[in-house]
Order: C-alpha cells, then sequence, then structure tokens
C-alpha cells in the first residue's frame, strides 16, 4: 500500500529516538516553557516547508518528509550546547557529530525489527540525513559519504530540507526569542527582512499589536523566503534542464535563495547569533548543560559499570558512552546527572 519513501517516514515516526525529540531543547530548555519550540515540533516545521516547496516544484514528498522528520535525531541533550561538550569529549576517540548521529541512529542504533539492527531506511533518505561532515569521517560513511569526496550534491529533496530547515529554525527562534524577553521588536527592526514586514504590517493594520503583530509578521517572512527560494530554484532547474538524478548530482547546488534573499537571510541569522545565541541567559544554560555533559561522560568512561548493561561495551566503550548521552533527554540528562553526583538521591 505503501511506497518506499511512506515508509521509511512511517518507520521514523514510528522509533523511538523520535518520541526522544519532544524532550529536547532547539534553543529554550523544555523546563523554560510549554510554548517554546522543541526538536519535534522543529522538525514536524521543517517537513511542512519542505512538503509545500516539493508540491509546488513537483518532487517527491514523501521522501522530503521523511529526511525532515529524521534530520535532528541524532542531537544530544541541550542542542549545541550539549554537542560541542560531547564533541570535545570524544576528541580523541573519533568525535561527535549529531549528523552522523542520526545516520547511526536509523542505520544501527534502532532496536525495532527482528531481522536488522536500525531502520533499513532507502539511500536517498539516509543521503539526506547526512547534510554534511568532514572529508574524515565521509570515507568512513560508504555509499552516503561518496558526495563529499566527489564534491556532488544529493537529491533536490535534501537540499530543499536543508534550506527549510534554515527557513524554520531562523523564524521560529523570532517567535521563541520575543516570547521570552530575550530580544524586542525594536531590536530586530535594525534586521531587513523584519523591518520590511513588519513595517508593511503596521501600515495595513495601525491597532495591532503584541502577538498578533509578531505572527503575521513570522508568517508573511516565512512566505516571503519559500517564494523565493521556490522561483530561484525554479530557475535554476529552467537554466540547467537536468535530465535525471545524476545530473542534479553534478549541478551546482540547485536549490537557493536569490542573491538578495541570501543576504537578508544571512542579515538575520547573525542578528540572532549575536542577541540570541549568545544572550547571557542562553550562556548561562549552555554552560550549566555542558558541565552536565563533562560530568556524566567522565563518570561512565572512569567507571564503565555504572552503566546500563547494554551499554557496557569492552571494545567500543567510548563511542557507547557517547550513544548513551546522545540518546538522553535533556530532563533524563538532568536525573540521570543528579543520580550520580548528588548524595541523597537514588
Ligand atoms: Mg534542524
Amino acid at each position: 500500500m505503501r511506497g518506499n519513501f511512506q515508509r521509511d517516514r512511517d518507520r521514523i515516526i514510528h522509533s523511538t529516538a523520535f518520541r526522544r525529540l519532544e524532550y529536547k531543547t532547539q534553543v529554550f530548555v523544555n523546563h523554560e516553557g510549554d510554548l517554546f519550540r522543541t526538536r519535534l515540533t522543529h522538525s514536524i516545521e521543517v517537513a511542512q516547508i519542505a512538503r509545500g516547496i516539493c508540491r509546488v516544484l513537483q518532487l517527491n514528498e514523501d521522501l522530503a518528509e521523511a529526511i525532515a522528520l529524521a534530520h535532528d535525531l541524532g542531537h544530544t541533550p541541550f542542542g549545541h550546547a550539549g554537542q560541542d561538550a560531547l564533541n570535545t569529549c570524544m576528541r580523541s576517540h573519533g568525535g561527535f557529530e549529531h549528523n552522523l548521529q542520526s545516520l547511526r541512529i536509523v542505520d544501527r542504533l534502532e532496536e525495532r525489527y527482528a531481522g536488522f539492527d536500525g531502520l533499513n531506511l532507502c539511500f536517498e533518505t539516509r543521503e539526506g540525513i547526512v547534510k554534511h561532515c568532514s572529508l574524515e569521517n565521509a570515507r568512513e560513511l560508504g555509499d552516503v559519504g561518496e558526495r563529499f569526496l566527489a564534491r556532488r550534491q544529493p537529491s533536490l529533496e535534501a537540499q530543499i530540507c536543508n534550506l527549510a530547515d534554515e527557513i524554520a529554525y531562523n523564524n521560529h527562534d523570532v517567535d521563541d526569542g520575543l516570547r521570552s524577553g530575550l530580544i524586542t521588536l525594536d531590536q530586530l527592526r535594525e534586521v531587513g527582512l523584519v523591518s520590511r514586514h513588519l513595517a508593511a504590517v503596521e501600515a495595513e493594520y495601525p491597532d495591532l499589536c503584541g502577538r498578533r503583530l509578531i505572527h503575521e509578521t513570522v508568517r508573511r517572512m516565512i512566505n516571503t523566503l519559500v517564494c523565493d527560494l521556490v522561483d530561484t530554484t525554479k530557475g535554476n532547474i529552467a537554466e540547467q534542464s537536468p535530465e535525471d538524478i545524476d545530473a542534479v548530482r553534478g549541478c551546482k547546488p540547485l536549490v537557493e535563495f536569490s542573491p538578495a534573499l541570501a543576504n537578508e537571510n544571512l542579515e538575520l541569522k547573525k542578528f540572532l547569533r549575536i542577541n540570541l545565541y549568545r544572550h547571557y541567559q542562553v550562556l548561562r544554560m549552555t554552560s550549566k548543560a555542558q558541565r552536565i555533559i563533562n560530568d556524566l561522560f567522565s563518570a561512565f568512561v572512569d567507571d564503565p559499570r555504572l552503566l546500563p548493561p547494554q551499554y557496557q561495551n569492552d571494545e567500543a566503550q567510548y563511542r557507547s558512552v557517547a550513544d548513551y548521552i546522545a540518546g538522553m533527554t535533556d530532563r533524563y540528562a538532568v536525573k540521570e546527572h543528579r543520580r550520580l553526583f548528588s548524595v541523597g538521591e537514588i
């Protein structure tokens, strides 16, 4: 009844790693508020944007949805802070990269089928999950690593998911950033993409304020980015007219924003980096997160007997510790830290 990519998507939705996304940080840790994005809602937003783009370009929506829903499966607890900490811990043991961890989950770590490890996904889905990786890692990846070594592109659906991810997080971080009060609308007026749409909304609805003003502005920003991406990509495809997937792989990236929008997008990213991701209140959480990951890693590496038995692994103990920590949700990591380090906690 289902095509291969539909089946991939369904396998991803039923995986354990997918359910964990609900309790993993995007920017704000889950306990900071109920309305902030989590990795789960972020992944659903990416899938929505990617599917919309694929439909209008007559590409494969099921493939894009599968890639989008799986693209963040490998994230550690506490977002990028967690990944950086785990990567530092693993420096002499092959490092840690969330893209590769996503692939490792769908290829090996999920235990759901009698006949094989992982989810046995199609090449196209797995290729889309590995958005980027170092050449050194690419050599270890077999079929999905080859394109990095040959400097070729992935499918159009994978390219779309990549930019749908950016569209989703830039815009929802504006929304979440404003909701948290860490950034203000007045600050955002310095950013071209925001100020242009904000001014248009204010001109059209002079009495609008509060959440509705923000939401109306953000939805227009998303719409502008999506429409620009569709038009630019349509133009690229018409110009290069690739005959098949092999030709797509050999072209320059065909999915892109126009130069003007790419610049505005970059400006917004820069604003968020400086004003939100490096806000002292975010950095406090980041530094706490790093301490938790470091402590857990050292405790388990120093004495692997503290690990649940299925993670005790004489041949690859470091990697197994990394798998265990990466699989934790934010609150599970906090709890586990308390269980290991807090006197009076069992
Ligand atoms: Mg993402």
